[in-house]
């Protein structure tokens, strides 16, 4: 007789769930993705308007590997479904004084280092030459495997302490390099992952390493295109992917899932369970809290979270050739303004930003002649008294004045479409806790061990993969979560 195949429903399309429902399909498992939206890919979304295609979230794709290897365990070849194209430099950086840096491999780094603080030369060198070991342990081996024990968080303490985990992020660089503009040059990394460098650990100094080692690649026709990549390769893989199929309730029955609700009403009964969609919300909106002991609303209420992130999406009937391909526009505070984001919640005067012009590298991301950008403002979470309905107009005009005044000339006057997305519409699209861009900080009292686990510890056939669990946000931290979650249930259906 035909042994049945065990069955997983994957609740949302994140790159965390589509990488979870590959694995587990290349592990003989039925796999089905609800996802509550119109199309997959979670943050990774795709606008398109009058010709224009913005990707809405992720733009810079640093360890192309994690995708290649998806692809080939499937028997397949990741070239045959999208082109990755090297962008260069990694990020231009634009200071406040308008002066500037092109941030890339160590020789540029140095090239330019040279000329703006010969004193910091030795330092950059010795903090690469420092970095290497926290990539090896932290990146290579530890961003891989699941922390479901206190035991397994206290053998890796003492190899914490080694590599300097006590220090925040910030105070790591500042003892390699003294120049202001090359401590905030190598101190943001955090930042794209919702931390504040300020607080997260040293370990997160890796996501350079990361960048040196794998450079930084674009999909030609956006990250989109790698999404649905990944769909395509699951429906050939035999999944089955529903779309407007929101989970609105999980019945439990002896700490098991035993009923997956979609908004139409329609009940289905997996074996297996998987979040992909925002873990504070999973727990808080979706579960009965009589079966939440460690999960409970006051373990998400109390915990910390990333900003959020104001977005304009906006097109050019001017092209912008001078521009670069990833742009950070840091503004007068760094410390201040990241203060006023994470910890007194308010907004600013002032703001940093980054602005990505794709259209650049891939004129198919725009009409002929013209130029799509998106822009990209750090912004405190929803925990903030603020009405976007009021503000996101202001902040719009604002932020647009900006950049015709000083580094887009002329964007006023050419500008021919633009469409904004607030914190607000993290909660709603994504239904995202508090409306972060990134779940939960990763600090050090919210990683491995400490962030809500991959294999739930309240209900047992449930599941997390995503940026709120381990490893955390970011394309190479979910995709990791969705290889530790599939080997998780693979292991726990043969147990
Ligand atoms: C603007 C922006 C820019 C970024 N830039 C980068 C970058 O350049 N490089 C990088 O590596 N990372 C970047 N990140 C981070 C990265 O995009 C995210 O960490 C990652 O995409 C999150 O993936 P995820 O698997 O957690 O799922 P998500 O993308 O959060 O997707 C979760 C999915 O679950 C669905 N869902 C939610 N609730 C339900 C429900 N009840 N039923 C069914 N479905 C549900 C949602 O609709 C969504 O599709 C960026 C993030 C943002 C927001």
């Amino acid at each position: 007789m035909m042994k049945q195949k065990k069955s997983v429903v994957v609740i949302g399309s994140g790159f965390g769930g589509l990488t979870t429902a590959i694995k587990l399909l290349n592990k003989g498992f039925q796999v089905t993705v609800l996802e509550k939206n119109e199309q997959i890919g979670g943050r990774a979304s795709v606008l398109e308007k009058n010709g224009f295609k913005f990707d809405m979230g992720p733009t810079v794709i640093t360890v192309p590997e994690i995708f290649r290897s998806l692809f080939e365990e499937s028997g397949k070849n990741l070239d045959n479904y999208v082109e990755l194209l090297p962008v260069y430099p990694f990020y231009r950086i634009y200071f406040d004084d308008k002066s500037k840096f092109d941030y890339g491999t160590p020789e540029d780094n140095i090239r330019q280092i040279k000329e703006l603080e010969p004193e910091d030369l030795n330092g950059y060198r010795r903090m690469l030459k420092d970095i290497e070991p926290i990539y090896k342990k932290g990146y290579l081996e530890l961003a891989t495997k699941p922390f479901l024990t206190v035991f397994s968080m206290l053998k890796i303490a003492p190899l914490l302490f080694k590599l300097k985990g006590y220090l925040t992020n910030y105070q790591f660089v500042s003892r390699y390099v003294q120049n202001n503009k090359l401590r905030q040059v190598f101190s943001f990394h955090p930042l794209l992952i919702g931390g504040n460098p300020f607080s997260v650990p040293s370990i997160y100094s890796l996501i350079q390493y990361i960048e040196k080692e794998y450079g930084i690649w674009y999909p030609r026709g956006g990250t989109g295109r790698l999404v649905k990549s990944m769909g395509q390769l699951i429906e050939e893989l035999g999944g089955e992917i529903k779309l407007n199929s929101e989970v609105v309730n999980l019945e439990i029955t002896d700490k098991r899932v035993t009923g997956v609700m979609i908004k139409s009403g329609e009940v289905l009964h997996p074996d297996f369970v998987v979040s992909n969609a925002d873990v504070a919300t999973t727990y808080t909106k979706l579960i009965d809290k009589r079966w939440r002991k460690k999960n409970s609303n006051k373990r998400y209420e109390k915990a910390k979270y990333s900003m959020s992130l104001f977005l304009i999406y906006f097109g050019t009937k001017k092209k912008y050739p001078e521009m670069k391909h990833h742009t950070i526009i840091l503004g007068p505070r760094y410390k201040g303004l990241l203060e006023d984001i994470f910890k007194k919640k308010i907004l600013a005067d002032d703001f940093s930003s980054y602005l990505h012009v794709p259209s650049l590298t891939d004129p198919e991301m725009a009409p002929k002649g013209h130029e799509a950008f998106y822009i990209l403002v750090p912004v405190p979470n929803l925990d903030a008294d603020i009405n976007w309905k009021e503000m996101g107009a202001k902040l719009k005009t604002k932020v647009l004045n900006f950049l015709d005044e000083f580094y887009l000339e002329g964007l006023l006057e050419n500008l021919v479409v633009d469409e904004i997305f607030t914190p607000n519409d993290f909660a709603t699209r994504y239904q995202s806790y508090k409306g972060t861009g990134f779940s939960l900080e990763p600090t050090m009292r919210q990683s491995a061990y400490f962030r809500p686990h991959n294999r739930s510890e309240d209900i047992t056939n449930l599941y997390i993969s995503g940026a709120g669990t381990h490893p955390g946000a970011g394309l190479p931290g979910v995709v990791a979560s969705g290889e530790i979650t599939a080997n998780l249930i693979d292991e726990d259906a043969h147990a």
